[in-house]
């Protein structure tokens, strides 16, 4: 199997130490990525530990296609024990961010401790630099990025970042890179701004030496080439319209499943707000959405879907610009855009006052900075609901993403079983349930049955993707004979490499009293819960939601 290659390097911020640790027998069993941070973070972070505490550590990572010049390897990982959630949370950033770490020599970066004053971290083939930077205080995303490339000669693609809102330990804080890019679910950027790190910066020509499959250059020349595909015009809102017509785009806080004013804020009306291409490192797919708006001179990157959803629909803001600004706002201080944008919707459904672009505005500076309103709303819907009077629209605390379960019963499913909570991303079952280009595989959205398996097996190929680490946007070029190829390794062996990875999360989880009761939804699914059984029996767990004893063996701090 290949895999990453390098030792983890762990820096603490707090004594300003670092250790270098040979981890080949977990390169070996993990391959890179998510499974490899997983595995650390598993054994490394104690089960009790606090997700403000130093003893919360996030591990980044890159896998061995971070080697390779293929389309769809312009990201990486990052894992730490979430604030938002309060369980192992794997998040995934694209841009340019991955290419820099690997020239690093290290195959993983812990970071922990915690310092008592902002501090920048460098982090190069060179070794481990750390400034103290006082003047970055309360900076946003943009501001540190000019401090580090005027000070350090750093791109913004090689940092990664907590803007005002990691800082101020907002619960669903994103890691910010290549400006608009984000480790954005779960709330790893309070854990970072958290530990008084306000950026660390990934530098070097320390890369190994990987050899990759030739059919990388197959996947690379279709991706270059695929000009009729939808994402390639509008990304990821190219969906958007589409899950308005079947009734799967969550509007008004989740009150309804369709948008008037879809066509307003979609796919077209992005797309006509673009102005060149976008992509992450190496990617010819090329699905980001660099925007500009003439009228205001407002330029940023995206919405993406998710956000169209989030202050768009479900926040009932039919206004494009007015988006994009929300986006925007989100980026510069450093927030994901999902979590964020519904709680805003929530305020806004507890207040009356859906569409009310201004005020939503004022709410996202607020819940930065936690001033006023923006104090409670900063903590997630999941904590601030029972005070506004508004249903908690969450799995396991994490805010839920578009593509809406209520008609796409399979990601309904898929939304409870995901170790991260109500994210798309964990088992991405909607793209089964309503492809973009037709496939065969795809799956009738309307009821349970014969699912569970079938989750089960998109969980453990998207921690296989998260470990390579491939992009999920390559499901239409990735055959499992393809990914066979690129990792060297058998199907079914790297399916069971993905399952080690969602088990590994799951076992934690269950450390901290997570179980079946926390694989929950907010609607009613018929035959919910038979099929959550039937999930369990496939994954060989008890029915409570619990790996069985002895199942985790080699972890300093598993089953005694
Ligand atoms: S498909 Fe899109 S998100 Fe994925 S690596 Fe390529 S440009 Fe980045």
């Amino acid at each position: 199997m290949l895999h990453a290659e390098g030792p983890l390097l762990t820096v603490d911020v707090g004594e300003h130490e670092t250790t270098t640790t040979d981890v080949d027998d977990v390169l070996a069993s993990f391959v890179g990525g998510r499974g490899v941070a997983t595995k650390l973070a598993h054994d490394r972070i104690p089960f009790d530990a606090d997700p403000f505490g130093p003893e919360n550590s996030l591990f980044f990572t890159t896998g061995p296609l971070q080697m390779s010049t293929m389309s769809f390897t312009g990201r990486m990982n990052c894992t730490g024990l979430s604030p938002l959630t309060g369980g192992l949370l794997s998040s995934n950033a694209g841009g340019f961010l991955s290419r820099n770490f690997t020239g690093t020599g290290y195959a993983a970066v812990e970071i922990t401790g915690e310092s008592d004053d902002p501090v920048a971290v460098h982090v190069t083939d060179d070794g481990v630099e750390f400034e103290e930077v006082p003047e970055l205080a309360g900076a946003t995303v943009g501001e540190t990025g000019e401090y580090a490339a005027d000070e350090h000669g750093f791109g913004d693609d090689q940092l990664a970042v907590a803007g005002p809102a990691g800082e101020n330990r907002v619960r669903f804080a994103a890691i910010m890179t290549t400006e608009h890019r984000a480790f954005g679910r779960g709330g790893l950027g309070a854990v970072l701004g958290g530990k008084n790190v306000k950026y660390v910066a990934f530098a070097g020509d320390s890369e190994p030496d990987i050899d990759v499959d030739p059919v990388a250059m197959d996947v690379h020349r279709e991706a270059a080439t695929a000009d009729d595909h939808p994402m390639k015009k509008a990304g990821t809102t190219s969906v958007t319209e589409y899950a308005n017509h079947v009734g799967a785009l969550p509007s008004y806080y989740f009150s309804e499943l369709e948008f008037d004013g879809a066509a307003d804020i979609g796919g077209e009306a992005v797309s006509e707000k673009k102005y060149k291409k976008g992509t992450c490192s190496q990617c010819a797919f090329a699905c980001k959405l660099p925007t500009r708006d003439e009228e205001t001179g407002l330029e940023t990157e995206g919405p993406e879907y998710e956000t169209v959803m989030a202050f768009g629909s479900n926040s009932g803001v039919d206004d494009v610009v007015s988006v994009m600004k929300s986006n925007d706002l989100c980026d510069e201080l450093g927030m994901d855009t999902i979590s964020c944008g519904d709680a805003v919707a929530a305020y806004l459904a507890a207040n009356d006052e859906f569409g009310n672009s201004d005020l939503i505005h004022d709410l996202v500076e607020k819940i930065a900075y936690r001033e006023g309103d923006g104090d409670l709303l900063a903590e997630g819907v999941h904590r601030f609901a029972d005070d506004l009077d508004v249903e908690d629209w969450t799995v396991k605390g994490l805010e839920f993403a578009a593509h809406d379960g209520r008609t796409l019963n399979g990601q309904g499913l898929a939304f409870a079983t995901s170790n991260r909570g109500a994210d798309h991303m964990y088992a991405e079952f909607y793209s089964k349930e309503y492809p973009l280009v037709d496939k065969d595989e795809a799956v009738d959205p309307e009821g349970l049955d014969g699912k569970p398996p079938l989750i089960v097996e998109k969980e453990n190929h998207n921690a296989v993707l998260d470990s390579g680490v491939v992009c999920k946007f390559s499901r239409d070029f990735m055959t499992e004979e393809r990914l066979e190829a690129l990792l060297d390794a058998d199907y079914d062996d790297l399916q069971a490499m993905g399952a080690r990875v969602v088990e590994l999360e799951r076992h934690f989880n269950n450390r901290r009293g997570f179980d079946r009761a926390d694989d929950a939804l907010p609607y009613d699914l018929p035959g919910f819960e038979d099929a959550l059984s039937e999930y369990y029996e496939v994954r060989g767990w008890n029915d409570d939601g619990t790996v069985p004893d002895g199942r985790i063996s080699g972890a300093a701090s598993a089953d005694d």
